[in-house]
């Protein structure tokens, strides 16, 4: 190990006898040793409490977009704190940012915000089954869209052998209720024949089916456009809402998300993360004929919604998104970080892949990326699982579960890029030696990906 860790581990020992796994969201546990606390981030670095620097590409899971405290952000919150908070009525600077919500994502003709990404994805799967009348929904395997319990489902790959029949779908955890399950259909992504056969066998009773084309859990898997058009065309020919949840890929992959890119238009969709730059604040967004049910029998809203320092922040950084080359920028960063990886781990002769969107790029150990859940499965990510945690001692933090993207912002500029390809030098070199011989042979026996 080549930092200390030491006031972090203190830390934590006395944190778990507070706080469940010492933090404040399981995802932020990392192991006894391994979990560390940040003292503070600005532009693309975070500092732990031992004093530690790292380029982060975590961004808090893809919110600061511009970078940690960024003065243009700050100092309109700064202002928005003047305003005094939340009131229990409206506020004019509502309307303001859903006029550029609305100019930026063409599928977007109202607007509603909530707090967070998993309130925006409930609000849109009430109001789904509210203007279709019908309770169940499909999701798509390998997706996460919050922590709410009617989502909280996944399909268990792990052990399934293909040719056994489906996976079957199991509750993320303890305490969601097994009756949810009638409710929940689930199909693997870039297969529209699956989603028809679902259809076709409980259209009566499906209301929604909701989507990430880039999968923002899942290391950016990626739907073929072609996919997310026929997927669109089937949700039209069974009556079923189809739902972008563009809670990572929002503002982040185009200024018009992932439907931009896609060249689709959701009936719903749902923005966070890069909203607000890290604010909390999210939004629901949709067909007018379906978002008027919104106070028209379907309720919404909440004590904190619209708050007015996340309100100014969303302004702001939906400005600068929206009129300069930041998003560009990202891109072409992005670009250059894995042209960069992929030199060196073509120099090391071991077969890799990037999936996603290079602004929230996932790294493959093997030739051909996966193009859903099932795949992923048979993928190798024992080289990831082992280079993460000595990039982290190299100073870039990197999610140590493979199936995290990379996020970069608009803060990450040359000298970032020189030191994280660095570190990646040096890791991949140590990581192939402490998996010897065998790497190249062992990703290629995982199978197609
Ligand atoms: N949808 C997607 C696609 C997400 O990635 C997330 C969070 N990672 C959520 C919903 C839930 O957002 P939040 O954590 O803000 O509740």
């Amino acid at each position: 190990m080549r930092r200390s860790l030491e006031r972090s581990h203190k830390h934590f020992k006395k944190a778990v006898g507070r706080l469940p796994l010492g933090v404040a969201s399981n995802f932020r546990y990392w192991g006894e040793d391994a979990t560390i606390y940040i003292a503070r981030g600005k532009g693309a670095r975070v500092w732990d409490i031992d004093g530690n620097e790292y380029v982060d590409y975590r961004l808090g899971y893809g919110p600061a977009i511009l970078g940690y405290a960024d003065p243009r952000v700050e100092d309109a919150a700064r202002a928005g704190m003047e305003v005094g908070g939340v009131f229990g009525l409206a506020t004019e600077r509502e309307l303001a940012v859903a006029e550029r919500i609305c100019k930026m994502v063409p599928s977007a003709e109202l607007v509603r915000f909530s707090n967070s990404g998993t309130e925006a994805v409930m609000a849109a799967l009430r109001l789904a089954r509210a203007y279709t009348g019908k309770d169940s929904y499909v999701i798509v395997e390998g997706g996460y869209h919050g922590l709410f319990d009617s989502v909280l489902w996944y399909t268990a790959v792990e052990d399934w052998a293909e040719g056994g029949g489906e996976p079957e779908l199991v509750p993320y955890g303890e305490g969601v209720p097994m009756l949810l399950k009638q409710l929940v259909h689930q199909v693997p992504l870039n297969d529209a024949n699956k989603l028809e056969d679902s259809l076709k066998k409980h259209g009566d009773d499906i209301g929604a089916f909701l989507i990430e084309p880039i999968m923002g859990n899942c290391c950016g898997i990626t739907a073929d456009a072609q996919y997310v058009k026929d997927v669109r065309a089937l949700c039209d020919k069974y009556g079923v809402v189809m739902i972008v949840d563009e809670v990572k890929t929002g503002f982040r992959v185009a200024r018009g998300g992932v439907q931009e890119l896609m060249g689709v238009e959701a009936d719903l969709c749902t923005f966070a993360k890069a909203l607000a730059n890290g604010y909390p604040i999210s939004v629901l967004a949709g067909r007018e004929d379906i978002m008027r049910k919104i106070g028209d029998g379907v309720a919404h809203g909440g004590t904190y919604t619209a708050h007015s320092v996340s309100l100014a922040a969303a302004e702001k950084t939906l400005e600068i998104l929206d009129e300069t080359s930041a998003l560009d920028d990202i891109a072409a960063y992005g670009r250059a970080m894995q042209s960069g990886m992929s030199e060196i781990l073509d120099r090391h002769d071991i077969p890799h892949s990037f999936v996603g969107h290079p602004s929230m790029g996932g790294l493959f150990f093997s030739e051909t990326p996966p193009s859903n859940y099932r795949d992923w499965k048979d993928s190798d990510y024992t080289f990831y699982d082992t280079l993460a945690p000595v990039m982290h001692d190299l100073g870039v933090l990197c999610e140590p579960d493979s199936r995290e993207p990379w996020f970069v912002s608009a803060a990450h500029d040359e000298a970032c890029l020189a030191q994280t390809l660095e570190a990646f030098e040096t890791a991949v070199a140590e990581t192939a030696e402490t998996l010897g011989a065998g790497n190249r042979e062992r990703i290629q026996a995982a199978g197609a990906c």
